[in-house]
């Protein structure tokens, strides 16, 4: 007799903390002989499929609903998954992630198709409740087990769930819930077993990867976690994201400086510069002491890469933060920038303020600060001619090897276009000599 976990697929929507909770539901399925379809055999083109030929028993989408967009995305790929469902290409629809957390009562108002909504800010509950709606038993010894959905050079490493900040416009901790750092023991398991399979570079995230220890350790003790890392035969990059300005713990920068593994790169979202913003936002700190704590980076960790995020359009934005914000990443010369627009999400202290910036004005605003990113990035990549950089190769695509260096994240940062006049392998790291630049990647050599 067939059984709902003959074949399931897992579409994972959002940011890299969604992609570790699929990679740990993938390695238990896989364990239990389930059959994983990946993304590319649901598209006839890919898969020699005829359109109306079945995808697989299970569709597992793992959902975002972090702000608007992400919402939205996320619900038109379940009403896609409907449709499929409809046409009987898959049997079981199951929705999961922080969609599914924030929504769960209305969604499954909505659209009744779905077979069953998971909804829980324990993601490890999650887990076990999908592979028993599978029929599958989950293994406790399969602890740290994943399979990799990135290259397999480079994973991400969740060290904590969930963020006890309380900035007014986010609804993360709605739907993640309160601070809770992954034990010390479990996460060296996790990191040995990925390095064992081959993974280079270990990228730390968590909503505030800063606050790592203070409920297991009674410390912030993020040092402590990476030196520890670091110890592991086979990791040889390790980057930290996802840093949280306020009560940042300076001890961290002797790490990131003296430890050789460890990515002199640092990404810390401020969002804003202005102190009326700042505060309005809950941020917990004032511009006054971002600026120290940054020069603090550059001073204590030479060459440091710095990454941060800005939102723009919050509800108290006047025209004058906007263009303090403006003449502060012009004159502090960011190393890598991501803007949000401003989203007015339900349930945050922000949303009880009158969104009144219209979307065009967001959108603009966020063009103006990206379009100053991208002239200061273009800057900084011109005094990489002639230099030689360790770069890690990503992928092959058409004639060039593409690589990163350590001022670069996977799929957010710049990257290193290397010409294939010798044969260079992914996941390997090679000395480079640039030739050339653009606004964000830079053109190179083998050396
Ligand atoms: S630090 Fe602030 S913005 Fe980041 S997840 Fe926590 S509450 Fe949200």
């Amino acid at each position: 007799m067939k059984s709902k976990r003959d074949s399931v697929k897992i579409i994972t929507l959002g940011c890299s903390k969604n992609l570790v909770d699929s990679e740990f539901i993938l390695a238990q399925l896989d364990w239990n002989g389930v059959e994983i379809i990946t993304d590319s055999s649901d598209d006839p083109e890919y898969s020699g499929q005829s359109a109306d030929e079945k995808i697989c028993d299970t569709v597992i989408i793992n959902t975002c609903g972090f702000i608007e967009s992400a919402k939205k995305e996320s619900i038109a790929e379940i009403l896609k998954a409907v449709k499929n469902k409809n046409e009987g290409k898959i049997k079981n629809l199951f929705v999961a992630g922080c969609l599914s957390d924030r929504y769960k009562k209305e969604l499954e108002k909505d659209i009744p198709e779905v077979d069953k909504y998971f909804g829980a800010t324990d993601k490890h509950q999650t887990v076990i409740s999908i592979l028993k709606e599978l029929g599958v038993n989950y293994k406790k010894e399969l602890l740290g087990e994943r399979i990799l959905t990135t290259p397999s050079h480079f994973a991400y490493l969740k060290i904590s769930e969930g963020c006890n900040n309380p900035c007014s416009f986010c609804a993360i901790p709605i739907m993640r819930g309160i601070h809770k750092s992954k034990p010390l023991k479990d996460i060296l398991t996790e990191a040995q077993k990925l390095a064992s399979k081959g993974v280079k570079e270990l990228i730390l995230i968590g909503q505030d990867t800063t606050y790592w220890g203070m409920d297991t350790e009674g410390k912030r003790n993020i040092s402590k976690l990476i030196s520890k890392l670091s110890e592991i035969n086979g990791i040889e990059w390790i980057r930290l994201m996802y840093t949280y300005p306020s009560g940042f713990p300076l001890k961290l920068t002797n790490v990131i400086r003296d430890n050789e593994k460890v990515c002199k790169y640092i990404d810390i979202p401020i969002q804003h510069i202005s102190d009326r913003v700042l505060k309005s936002m809950r941020r917990g700190i004032t511009k006054k002491n971002i600026i120290k704590l940054l020069n603090t980076l550059r001073e204590k960790v030479p060459g440091i890469a710095i990454r941060t995020t800005l939102l723009t359009g919050y509800p108290d934005e006047t025209e004058k933060d906007f263009n303090e914000l403006l003449d502060f990443i012009k004159e502090f010369s960011f190393d890598r920038l991501g803007v949000f627009t401003y989203s007015n999400e339900e349930g945050t202290l922000a949303a009880k303020l009158k969104d009144k910036i219209p979307f065009k004005e967001k959108l603009l605003r966020q063009k103006i600060l990206l379009d100053e990113q991208r002239d200061i990035s273009a800057n900084l990549n011109k005094v990489s001619v002639k230099k030689v950089l360790k770069v890690i190769i990503d992928r092959i695509e058409n004639d060039y090897y593409i690589g990163r260096t350590y001022k670069d994240a996977p799929e957010i940062d710049n990257e290193v276009y290397i010409d294939k006049v010798k044969r260079l392998k992914t996941g390997k790291f090679y000395d480079v000599r640039i030739y050339d630049y653009e606004d964000f990647d830079l053109f190179g050599r083998p050396v």
